[in-house]
């Protein structure tokens, strides 16, 4: 559920009028909506009621400074995977002993800066990554805490580019290790192992990959404590998927996910941690374009918009499908037209949607991306010199730019041009 309604015919995001917004920042933009937001990240908060735990927001997924304290404020925790996003959950008021540091390739000022300013624990991937950890840590006498991650060597089902928990993918030590490299980190003098990591994937739409990774994960537990090792922490990952397509069948509530996560390791006596990226920010956002063109083509129609797939590079990057509406809500008996929906880029790839059934709209109307809160504004880039598109923040009946497209001034202004051109 989200917080995107028409309401006497116009699209609203909460109780502002997106017509109303596209007017006041212009197309193309993002708008999030802070209810959603915060009811996304309680249903998780309250899916793992009962055990000790904390929900780290995978700020990879949005991570508008905005957006990180609405999060923050409701008491998330933050999955961070480089020294910048580390940088904007400290700029967000997030305490270090709420931010996990995840990623397969740490660099040692990431790793410094992180135990300087405070870390709940680092998410570790490979022995060397370990070895350079425990010699940072070493150097600042202090003691780095430590999960490693573990590669289950289970299919995710879900698109090839985002699932990362086969034994193929560059992710985690084989689980077939995980003895032999627990312990070596034990035997680091600046390490301090707390406990297992596992994240198999994105936008998964069955909760079967999932158990089957954390049944592993309870096996390993017992093998490492007799092992001696004091595992205390377990940290889920993310990965949860969203409906994409109202029409398609829901993948499975937070809620039969927070049974299943006690059901297979409750028992453990263990903390459990999970990042959820796409399920807390996907359907809290969209996209609004404005319709530039209706171009007749040979065979079909093309929707030529003013959004693009450096606004939004999902289709064109994971064959993504997004719900694409007209602002003005259709009437129920008007007959559906169909699309070629794509943007001005120079690339036949800059295709949002190909023979889409939607409500006809012209030149000027405007059309709103679904679910494209996750891994679209975050994505995206200034190909094709198009400046950065704004991003908006509703909060009941107020909404706030907040963060505003650049001029083609303050875009070129970051060149510089070197002396001997000048
Ligand atoms: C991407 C990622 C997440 C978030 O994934 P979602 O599908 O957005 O929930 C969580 N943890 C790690 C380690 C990731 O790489």
């Amino acid at each position: 559920m989200d917080h995107f309604l028409y309401r006497d015919g116009q699209l609203f995001a909460e109780d502002v009028s997106v017509a109303e917004i596209a007017a006041a920042v212009g197309t193309p933009f993002y708008v999030y909506s802070t209810a959603t937001l915060e009811r996304h990240f309680k249903l998780f908060d309250e899916a793992l009621d009962g055990v000790p735990h904390l929900v780290c927001f995978a700020m990879k997924s949005l991570s508008n400074q905005a957006v990180l304290k609405v999060l923050a404020a409701a008491g998330a925790g933050m999955d961070v995977v480089s020294g910048g996003e580390y940088y904007r959950a400290k700029a967000a008021g997030v305490a270090g002993d709420k931010i996990v540091f995840s990623g397969v390739g740490k660099t040692v000022d990431e790793m410094r800066m992180a135990l300087t300013g405070g870390i709940r624990q680092f998410n570790v991937e490979s022995e060397p990554e370990m070895e350079v950890l425990s010699a940072v840590a070493v150097a600042l006498g202090v003691l780095a805490p430590i999960t490693i991650r573990v590669n289950p060597d289970v299919d995710a089902k879900t698109h090839a580019k985002i699932a990362t928990g086969k034994s193929e993918n560059k992710f985690g030590i084989p689980i077939s290790r995980a003895r032999a490299v627990y312990k070596m980190a034990a035997e680091l003098p600046g390490l301090k192992v707390i406990g297992i990591d596992v994240h198999i994937g994105s936008q998964l739409t069955d909760l079967a990959p999932f158990e089957a990774a954390y049944l592993k994960v309870a096996d390993l537990v017992a093998v490492l404590r007799a092992d001696g090792h004091a595992i205390e922490r377990l940290d889920l990952g993310g990965g949860l998927g969203i409906p994409y397509a109202r029409s398609n069948d829901a993948p499975p509530l937070p809620v039969d996910y927070g049974k299943m996560i006690k059901r297979t390791l409750g028992h453990l006596d263990c903390e459990i941690e999970i990042e959820p990226g796409r399920l807390i920010s996907g359907n809290a956002g969209l996209m609004v374009s404005k319709v530039i063109y209706v171009k007749e083509g040979e065979d079909r129609e093309f929707l030529i918009i003013d959004g693009a797939m450096n606004d939004l590079i999902r289709p064109a990057m994971y064959d993504a499908y997004h719900d694409i509406v007209p602002v003005v809500e259709p009437e129920v008996a008007a007959e559906p037209a169909k699309y070629d929906i794509v943007g001005p880029v120079c690339e036949s790839g800059d295709t949002f949607a190909k023979a889409r059934e939607m409500a006809r709209v012209g030149a000027g109307d405007l059309v709103a991306f679904r679910s494209a809160g996750a891994y679209g504004a975050v994505m995206s880039s200034e190909y094709n010199s198009r400046p950065m598109i704004p991003e908006v923040l509703v909060h009941g009946d107020q909404f706030a730019v907040i963060r505003a497209r650049p001029t083609y001034e303050e875009m070129i202004a970051r060149d510089t041009i070197p002396e001997w051109l000048a």
